[in-house]
């Protein structure tokens, strides 16, 4: 079952996308480096309800 995720900038806090993820293989708390436009470089973020 794929679930649709908000993924939150670590630094500052803007929520910059939205991804699917499988639950099954993401029991943790889901985190990726991605680009931030905001931070306007390469932050963690992290998944938020
Ligand atoms: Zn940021």
């Amino acid at each position: 079952m794929r679930e649709i995720i908000t993924l939150e900038c670590t630094v500052c806090k803007n929520r910059n996308y939205t991804t699917t993820i499988n639950k099954k293989k993401h029991q943790e708390k889901f985190e990726v480096n991605k680009f931030c436009k905001f931070c306007r470089r390469h932050t963690k973020h992290r998944e938020v309800k």
